[in-house]
């Protein structure tokens, strides 16, 4: 009998973790910036790995990046400039090409070294970097944020890792002042914001910096993602000056491109809130 290797995420503020069963190690290095693994497995395509911590499955990821995509474009009228903070594996901005109104798609990931392993290990992620409306920038997100030109973003997307390391400055007051002054009226920022039942009090001071920042309409919406802790996570929108009530919903049903979990009626679900977020949260 061979014995069985398995990747193991330890999740102690939770009490828990998720463990994949893994054939062998791919890849593993230590960029400038945290420490990057590629895993093969048994049943969930390939791993990547940061500082220890699940970013991407082959068979999973969907849920996240069109969750991250599609409800910020579907509620938006035209979005023609969006920039996504970090996404290095690049699944997010392949979701937001999928919009022919789009005209331009910025992304700003600080690690070069996880797109050029995304490219390797999960090409299908890769497949839009060629577009000609797409623009791949291997500089820190905050910088970028604070010298952006003012009013002149339509939706920026925050796809990072946990707030430790690099990302801790992508969680704060300051950072989301710097997306307000960027983005036109009825621009919306997203942020993924962990999973609401293990990082609830993350996921409130997440709204509270957004709110001390100056937006005024938030909302966050949940989703399944099962390589993450308590496989449940999270997408919180905040919008400059317009509220996030209504979305584009025959835009969304009449949608001109695949997606295998986004459509009008799962955006309808996702704006629900459970009972204890409601009250956690006051939406
Ligand atoms: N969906 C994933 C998750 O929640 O596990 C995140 C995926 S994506 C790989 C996260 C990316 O954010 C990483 O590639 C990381 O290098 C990037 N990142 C972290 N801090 C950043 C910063 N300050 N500026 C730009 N990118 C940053």
């Amino acid at each position: 009998m061979t014995t069985q290797q398995w990747f193991n995420e330890q999740h102690d503020y939770s009490g828990s973790s998720i463990g994949f069963r893994v054939t062998q190690r791919l890849h593993t290095e230590q960029t400038p910036f945290q420490s990057i693994e590629i895993w093969d497995s048994t049943d969930w395509g390939k791993l990547m790995v940061i500082d220890g911590c699940m970013m991407v499955t082959t068979r999973d990821n969907f849920f996240y990046h069109e969750m991250m995509a599609h409800p910020a474009l579907f509620t938006h009228p035209r979005a023609r400039r969006v920039v996504v903070i970090g996404g290095g594996d690049c699944g997010t901005l392949r979701e937001v090409l999928k919009h022919d109104e789009v005209e331009s798609a910025v992304q700003v990931e600080i690690d070069e070294r996880v797109t050029r392993l995304a490219e390797q290990y999960f090409p299908e992620l890769c497949e839009s970097n060629n577009d000609p409306r797409a623009q791949l920038l291997f500089i820190d997100g905050i910088k970028w944020m604070a010298e952006c030109e003012p009013e002149t973003l339509d939706i920026v997307i925050v796809d990072s890792t946990d707030p430790i390391g690099p990302a801790q400055g992508l969680f704060n007051e300051a950072f989301y002042h710097s997306c307000l002054k960027a983005l036109r009226h009825g621009g919306i920022l997203v942020q993924q914001s962990e999973s609401p039942l293990a990082h609830l009090p993350l996921l409130k001071d997440i709204r509270k910096a957004m709110k001390g920042a100056g937006f005024q309409a938030l909302r966050t919406l949940t989703f399944p993602q099962p390589c993450y802790p308590t496989g449940w996570w999270s997408a919180t929108l905040a919008r400059k000056g317009v509220d996030l009530s209504d979305f584009r919903e025959r835009g969304a049903e009449m949608k001109q491109f695949a997606t295998q979990y986004y459509n009008a009626e799962i955006h309808k679900a996702a704006l629900a809130s459970p009972e204890f977020l409601r009250d956690a949260l006051g939406d």
